[in-house]
């Protein structure tokens, strides 16, 4: 949905700095989308580092338009197709999991998501976990904190072998990073390439040029330009705070 990346919160001079490369990592993001311009640097170029990275989709994303006559059947189909091919552009090679609550009522929707996500978690076996921090201040989006505190309930069920004990064996990630966070500790460098395979990735979401990328059509160079400058700006700030040249930034938890 709506995103702005300049004006979030930024690291102090203090935060750490990039992760061990993880094997495998899991991102779980509220809607198409969330993922990569929150933290799509960060996966690119753990993917070219040997990472295995899935995706975890937890809307339909039905309502990302400003149409209002919008059939949202149609807008899930087409947010669907384009979350594999931001999947594909982002270079990551694994699953993309749609767990298909209606856009805009992940909240009513997450406590009955929650296994799935555990036994998700389980199955795959992340070294890291990616999601939203449900704890940012004054944030408007009720799903993007459904999704964070999804994402945290589920790591902690998914790593203690008494929780859903039916879910199969207990996994306990190293890491879980929050995106948007209220008090970012920690910078994964991005770089020059990673920033670009971020903006192709950001680009396949077709549906949301308009409505938030503020790109017309795809004769409108300036907006594209735009758009892909306002992405490298806000990655340029988050370095700065870290004296890099690039980054994206997160609150690091252990687990
Ligand atoms: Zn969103």
């Amino acid at each position: 949905m709506t995103h702005i990346l300049a004006g979030a919160p930024l690291p102090g001079p203090g935060a750490t700095l990039d992760l061990t490369p993880p094997g495998v990592v899991v991102a779980v993001g509220a809607h198409p989308d969330d993922i990569e311009f929150h933290c799509g640097a960060t996966l690119a170029r753990w993917g070219t580092q040997g990472a295995v990275v899935h995706l975890v989709i937890c809307t339909d994303g039905s309502k990302g338009t400003w149409d209002p006559s919008a059939d949202t059947t149609e807008v899930a189909r087409a947010r669907r197709t384009e979350s594999e091919e931001a999947a594909r552009a982002l270079g990551a090679t694994g699953e993309v999991v749609l767990l298909g609550a209606v856009d805009g009522e992940l909240a009513g929707a997450a406590p009955g998501l929650h296994d799935e996500l555990v036994a998700t978690l389980r199955r795959l076996a992340p070294d890291v976990v990616v999601g939203h921090d449900p704890w940012r201040r004054y944030r408007l989006h009720p799903d993007h904190r459904a999704a964070g505190f999804l994402t945290v309930d589920a790591c902690v069920a998914a790593r203690d072998p008494h929780f859903v004990a039916h879910l199969g064996s207990a996994h306990r990630p190293d890491w879980l990073l929050l995106f948007e966070a209220d008090e970012p500790d920690h910078v994964e460098v991005a770089t020059p390439e990673a920033l670009s395979v971020k903006v192709d990735a950001l680009l396949a979401h077709r549906s949301q040029w308009r409505s938030t990328m503020f790109i017309d059509d795809v004769g409108d160079d300036e907006g594209r330009g735009r758009f892909t400058d306002g992405v490298r700006d806000a990655a340029r700030l988050v370095g700065s705070a870290v004296g890099r040249p690039a980054g994206e930034s997160f609150r690091r938890l252990a687990l």
